[in-house]
């Protein structure tokens, strides 16, 4: 790590954005930020220009963009709206960027950024779940790389060694197994968005932790992970650690296991990324595993926790079985925030989609189109079939 880099943080203003810049703040890192860009939150956005004055600011919501403007008046800082604006941000040839915008949204100026050749941090793990080969091949192509940031994969990346990747027997991804891991299905049928949110152990945006509390965020892991080391299913475990200290383990063909342990904090896995192969220091939480005793491990109940198998069995299916499952946990994560499903209602209109988009023959949409034409497509026909089941019975429990 030598010299000023320059840096992209797109999603600055939520969890794993703030999280970034706080990096760079305690730490050594030296950067100079090109992009910081923004779903809707104005007023964060505009403090993070005027402390870091990147050259462009850009807030996804159109609508928002006077109100930038004039936040920003005077500062030398140029400012840009909507969703093409976030895309040439990303397209900036920023020698970094994070990406840690959330959901499917977060694709197109991915994409863009690898394109550029740019090292792509990415924390987004729905991109790489919609397009994850033509992601990989695209960051390849243009001489840039993709590093993880999920904590789960870059443990996987830091321990997993180039020269035997021919030798892994599996990949163990850990689950903290969310707020409802002790739960009965009664009790999880009455689940309340608040409750859903609060995780044990992450602060983390409020689409990730109902995703924590489904554990669909271990079902899109397993195909982030398989995508990012090439791993097939079969070789990809799932095991309920409820500190999470272990963020996950490489089981090798010689019987020898390799984990990456740290404090759940997320600044780990993003200096990690930054820095890789070299390594960032900066005031980290440290462990004390003598202060915390034992670490304990569990398997994962399947009955009440479903969104794993949905996930194994798109992942298996191939093609773009993961970007319409990934589309419709979307549709349904959000319908739960607002109140209109059940919680135990979302795993049903995940595995309903796509059983529905089979039968039409809507999962083959897209296919012979670009990564993100087609992505998008079966992106769209989801959110078409889930959005339909949802008006069709507005009260599913
Ligand atoms: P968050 O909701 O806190 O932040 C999301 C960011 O994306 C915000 O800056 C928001 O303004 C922006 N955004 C939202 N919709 C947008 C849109 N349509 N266009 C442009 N920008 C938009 O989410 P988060 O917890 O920071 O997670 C971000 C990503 O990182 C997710 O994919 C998540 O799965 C992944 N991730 C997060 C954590 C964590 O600890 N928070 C850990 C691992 C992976
Ligand atoms: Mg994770």
């Amino acid at each position: 790590m030598t010299g000023v880099r320059t840096v992209t943080v797109l999603g600055s203003t939520g969890s794993i954005g703030v999280s970034t810049l706080d990096l760079f703040d305690k730490s050594a890192a030296e950067v100079e930020i090109l992009a910081l860009t923004a779903g809707r939150n104005v007023a964060l956005l505009a403090e993070q220009a005027l402390r870091w004055r990147p050259k462009l600011a850009v807030i996804a919501d159109e609508d928002r963009l006077e109100e930038l403007r004039q936040r920003l008046t005077g500062s030398g800082v140029a400012v840009a709206g909507g969703a093409a604006a976030v895309v040439e941000a990303a397209a900036m040839g920023a020698d970094w960027v994070m990406s840690a915008i959330v959901g499917a949204a977060g694709l197109a100026p991915t994409l863009a950024a690898a394109r550029t050749g740019s090292v792509i941090a990415l924390a987004n793990k729905e991109s790489i779940v919609c397009a994850g080969p033509a992601l990989l091949e695209i960051a390849r192509a243009a001489g840039g790389k993709v590093i993880p940031v999920d904590s789960e994969h870059s443990a996987i990346f830091q321990v997993l060694a180039p020269d035997c990747a021919h030798r892994v027997a599996r990949l163990i991804l850990t689950a903290s197994g969310g707020p409802f891991r002790t739960w009965t299905r009664a009790q999880m049928a009455a689940a309340t968005p608040e409750q859903a949110v609060a995780h044990p152990n992450w602060s983390m945006g409020a689409k990730i932790s109902v995703d924590s509390a489904t554990m669909m965020n271990k079902g899109l892991e397993m195909v982030e992970a398989s995508y990012l080391f090439g791993t097939p299913s079969s070789r990809i475990d799932v095991l309920i650690h409820p500190q999470s200290v272990i963020h996950s383990m490489v089981e090798y063909e010689d019987g020898s296991t390799l984990a990456q342990l740290g404090p759940p904090d997320m600044r780990s896995p993003i200096a990690c990324a930054f820095a890789w192969p070299d390594r960032l220091p900066w005031p980290a939480p440290r462990l004390d595993l003598a202060a915390m005793g034992q670490l304990t491990f569990e398997a994962p109940d399947v009955e009440r926790f479903p969104a794993i198998a949905i996930a194994r069995a798109a992942l298996d299916a191939g093609g773009r079985a993961p970007a319409a499952m990934n589309a419709a946990n979307e549709v349904a994560v959000a319908a739960f925030l607002d109140r209109k499903i059940g919680f135990l209602d979302i795993a049903p209109l995940v595995s309903d989609t796509l059983s529905r988009m089979n039968g039409l023959g809507d999962l083959q949409a897209g296919v012979g189109d670009s990564a993100l034409e087609g992505a998008m497509m079966v992106d769209a026909s989801a959110r078409r079939i889930a959005a339909d089941a949802l008006s069709r019975r507005p009260v599913f429990h």
